[in-house]
């Protein structure tokens, strides 16, 4: 997606996502609803020339980096010498414990390609964080943001909003990156929120979400029976799960219809039913 040779002449790779902000207003904008003041620790992800941690080490009392790509390490030495409160780290974001590092909040132009496990590993951190001010590509921020009973509503709907409030800040062009990505992007922000509904069995919870949005268009009951191996029982079972819970559960709804709390709700008649 993003190909071609930096004014360092280091080439950007198109695996590793690197396409560099510059244009300095959708950073301001990114800093400025990160809301930091001289308390924050702030956790970036991908450094690239570090237009980004620049303006974070300004306002914000430490910032981490991880960064996978060591020919960046150029970028680091002059971040490091002008701003000593940061730290990069060279790694594999998604290997790294982030209940090791201290940080409360998270500010990043991620790397498109580990959108996903990357969001799912600052929601199961430990430790939680305030705050994440995150930019995806726009049709990824468009699903997560995505709420019933529209076409961007899905299991990334669900699984995300189960554990945070998401909102889209606003939609950013390619033309804010260099080299310029094919797709539009958006900043998101993240809050870490304790679920509204409780499920007895998170598994479950998923297994259930990835059933029943493989068949986002079908009937509950449809779904369930068609995709009955992902939560672990037979159609034959499915069937008679749907005929014993008839009257506490509406089978003949839409899957993209349903609300994440009736998906909780589902979820945890599934674990009674299997107990
Ligand atoms: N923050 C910079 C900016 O806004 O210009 C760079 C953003 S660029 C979209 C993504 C950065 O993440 C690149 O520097 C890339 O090398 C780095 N990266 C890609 N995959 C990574 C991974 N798995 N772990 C850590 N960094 C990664």
């Amino acid at each position: 997606m993003c190909d071609s040779m930096n004014s360092n002449s280091h080439k950007n790779s198109k695996k590793l996502g690197q396409c560099f902000l510059k244009d300095k207003n959708f950073v301001k904008k990114a800093i400025n609803r990160a809301n930091l003041n001289n308390d924050d620790i702030v956790l970036e992800i991908g450094l690239g020339e570090g237009v980004l941690t620049k303006e974070l080490a300004k306002v914000a009392k430490k910032v981490y980096v991880i960064e996978l790509d060591k020919r960046l390490e150029i970028f680091a030495n002059e971040v490091i010498k002008e701003y000593p409160n940061v730290s990069i780290i060279w790694e594999d974001a998604l290997k790294v414990d982030l209940d090791s590092l201290d940080f409360n909040k998270i500010v990043a132009n991620l790397p498109y390609q580990i959108s996903s496990p990357i969001t799912f590993k600052f929601l199961e951190r430990k430790k939680g964080f305030d705050l994440a001010i995150l930019m995806y590509q726009y049709e990824f921020a468009k699903r997560m943001a995505g709420k019933e009973d529209t076409k961007e509503y899905g299991r990334l709907s669900v699984a995300v909003q189960y554990s945070a409030d998401v909102k889209m800040i606003c939609k950013v062009p390619p033309t804010a990156f260099s080299p310029k990505p094919k797709v539009d992007s958006a900043i998101v922000s993240l809050v870490k929120k304790n679920p509204e509904y409780d499920v007895l069995d998170e598994k479950m919870f998923k297994n259930l979400l990835k059933a029943l949005f493989q068949h986002r268009n079908k009937t509950v009951g449809k779904a369930l029976v068609n995709s009955a191996h992902e939560i672990k029982l037979s159609r034959e079972s499915v069937k008679q799960f749907v005929e014993e819970y008839s009257e506490a559960f509406d089978f003949k709804e839409r899957v993209f219809k349903l609300p994440g709390f009736k998906i909780g709700e589902l979820a945890n008649l599934l674990t009674k039913f299997n107990s």
